[in-house]
């Protein structure tokens, strides 16, 4: 959930200069948990001076008092909080769930609301120009949502509506004693005015079987014969607007807003994009992306942010449409990107599976609404840089319209004042949001980490996962700010400078011209060699923009765990698998087997092999196994095996070669 590149905290700024380390954290902070601790408690027992959750680092002192571990304060504990809930004994404060669990949930009490907890309301904006319906997608994701609609999170207030789009923007009315939908075509788009708003989005327990209906006839609507035309612009920049409006409009004057969730489906030319945004003016499609139009999509997310409003992307683009642009509704809005380039239900029909795997998901996973995070750490250190889908509202403060269990954020620290007197600090991150259900929760993570003194002790306990996933998204961000071949450089730099640091640690004469790797980094050459061959930072392959520029997205917004299954997926032999050394969970036996090295001489024709890429998983099978096929597909995972010598890129062998070099 919550894990520290170093897990000894250097105790100077100077030490973590030394070490050439990077220093931050990376967390996972919705994920789905199999135990959680929730508490239902009167008052929340925080730090008086630097509102700190209580949890299991603070210290209790003599005469009823607590210290803060992250501010030193000393705070009175309260009468009630020497009662346990539980166990109904009395005096034992560090006893109680706040103090024995790390990671908490409360269920906060009215001051942690501004406003009375909101319904959950899912707006989907669909495109059906005829580029799009050609892919065969809507079909998809109407079959999606009714096999799903029961799953959607939410309660009996939860309302829905929908919008589809091509050169036009096309409303579905789904009105109480209306026998079945009705669509409304709005042409003008540059004076958009939205038809009886109370009926566009509706009650989902209510008007069910109209939204079934429309789900249902959608696909038969929309055909590629009956838009045979070729489109000349898309509307998407309308229907958002109009998206917004809807927001507005539902919820009365101004407050009581409900949380809407569209999703869009752009697909198509760049202009698509940017007529709403300059109207009036469009003559050519800009060669580059206008900083105008990205302020614009920027402006978006922060009014829809404002509004707790979170905007989701689904990309199924075969031709470019700058992904790079649109991305920015959803980062500044906290939304959620997803990508299937090519997808086409005939020609592609891996795409569209998976299209149709990550929806189940997508659609039913826990969702959060109205959500802030607040990371605070131990006097003495610094956050400086956020990474991640939010919007910073103060230096600690993140907005997120909605958080999801597949998110991920990470922050850069630094060291301000030494940490002399310490033996160990903590890190709280703490979300406050809003359940499907309508209730106001608080979950906390708290962790609390050794202070280092000396290089040995830093280099002995580097959280090598932690500090690649760190990597990778500075690495993102400076391909933006400079370039990829900066980013490139500054990823090697990352890898020699601390080792040649950790050499100059070791005893003079002991070493020889080897290389030299502490055991917590050893295997930091590889996973850097494979960021260097990521789509998002290689070079000399040819690698279309859009997938270059998801690429760099994914990294930027997955957890550790997802993003390390992006760098370096675990490939194993999967025909000979033997009980030997494997797990027993929940009674079954499961194997174990070797992760193989990603290479091709780890492959063999008489064997049957898995990928595992986190989000997907591939079976190559060799020629000659009796259930060889030629699929087309292998290509998918040979591209994977990284250590393998390409035309443009070392094998893993002559990276350590070259590593030697630098090192001596
Ligand atoms: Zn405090």
């Amino acid at each position: 959930v919550f894990r520290s590149t170093l897990k000894s905290v250097p105790h100077t700024q100077n030490l973590l200069n030394k070490v050439k380390l990077p220093f931050g954290l990376v967390i996972h902070p919705f994920k789905d948990l199999s135990s959680l601790p929730v508490i239902s408690a009167g008052t929340i027992v925080r730090c008086k001076r630097c509102r700190t959750y209580i949890n299991p680092f603070v210290s209790f002192l003599q005469e009823r008092k607590w210290r803060c571990n992250m501010c030193f304060t000393v705070n009175d504990t309260a009468e009630e909080f020497l009662h346990h809930p539980v166990t109904k004994t009395y005096g034992e404060p560090h006893t109680r769930p706040e103090c024995t669990n790390s990671t908490i949930e409360f269920i906060a009490p009215q001051e942690y609301m501004l406003r009375p907890p909101q319904p959950a309301v899912y707006l989907f904006l669909m495109d059906v120009s005829h580029s799009a319906i050609e892919t065969g997608y809507l079909q998809i994701v109407c079959d999606s949502l009714l096999d799903h609609l029961d799953h959607l999170p939410g309660d009996s207030r939860t309302r829905i509506g929908f919008l589809t789009y091509n050169g036009t923007v096309h409303f579905y009315r789904m009105s109480e004693g209306l026998s079945q939908p009705q669509m409304i075509i709005v042409s003008d788009i540059d004076d958009m005015f939205i038809p009886t708003p109370e009926n566009l989005l509706v009650n989902l327990r209510e008007s069910k079987s109209l939204v079934q209906d429309l789900l249902h006839q959608l696909p038969r609507i929309h055909t590629s014969d009956a838009e045979g035309e070729i489109d000349t612009y898309s509307a998407l920049g309308a229907a958002l607007e109009v998206a917004k409006k809807l927001i507005g409009a539902s919820g009365g004057s101004g407050d009581g807003v409900p949380t809407i969730h569209p999703l869009h489906w752009p697909r198509g030319w760049l202009k698509v994009s940017w007529r709403t945004p300059m109207q009036g003016g469009w003559g050519k499609p800009p060669q580059a992306p206008s900083t105008q139009v990205r302020d614009y999509y920027k402006k978006l997310a922060l009014d829809c942010s404002a509004q707790q409003v979170a905007i989701d992307f689904f990309f199924f683009n075969s031709h470019y449409i700058d992904i790079a642009t649109l991305s920015c509704a959803s980062r500044f809005s906290a939304g959620d990107l997803h990508y299937y380039p090519s997808l086409h239900v005939v020609h592609n029909p891996l795409e569209a599976e998976r299209l149709s795997r990550d929806l189940e998901r997508y659609l039913s996973r826990k969702i959060g609404f109205e959500s802030v995070m607040r990371i605070r750490c131990t006097k003495g250190l610094a956050i400086h840089t956020f990474h991640g889908n939010f919007f910073v509202r103060s230096t600690d403060l993140l907005s997120l319209a909605n958080i999801n269990p597949d998110a991920g954020y990470a922050v850069n620290l630094s060291i301000e004042d030494p940490l002399t007197d310490m033996s160990a600090v903590c890190f709280q991150a703490a979300l406050l949001y809003t359940t499907s259900k309508g209730e106001r929760r608080i979950r906390v993570h708290t962790l609390c980490l050794p202070v280092a003194k000396t290089p040995a002790d830093v280099f002995n306990n580097v959280d090598c996962v932690a500090v690649v996933t760190l990597l990778s998204k500075m690495a993102v961000d400076r391909s933006v700010t400079a370039s990829i071949s900066d980013a490139r450089e500054a990823m090697m730099n990352a890898m020699v400078d601390p080792l040649k640091a950790y050499k100059e640690t070791l005893p003079q004469g002991m070493t020889t011209a080897g290389v030299y790797v502490p055991k917590s980094l050893s295997l930091l050459p590889l996973f850097i060699q494979c960021l260097l061959k990521h789509r998002a930072f290689r070079l000399g392959v040819s690698t279309r923009l859009d997938d270059r520029v998801f690429a760099m997205i994914s990294l930027k917004m997955q957890p550790a765990t997802y993003a390390m299954y992006d760098i370096h997926p675990d490939l194993y032999r999967v025909d000979d698998l033997h009980e030997e050394g494997g797990l027993t969970v929940s009674g079954r036996e499961i194997p174990q087997p070797n992760i193989l090295p990603l290479t091709a001489e780890s492959l063999s024709q008489s064997g049957v092999f898995l990928l595992d890429c986190g989000w997907r998983l591939y079976i190559l099978v060799g020629r000659l196994t009796p259930q060889s096929d030629d699929s087309r597909d292998r290509h998918l995972v040979l591209s994977r095996l990284v250590q393998d010598r390409t035309e443009s890129s070392m094998s893993t062998t002559e990276f350590l070669i070259n590593l030697q070099q630098k090192l001596t």
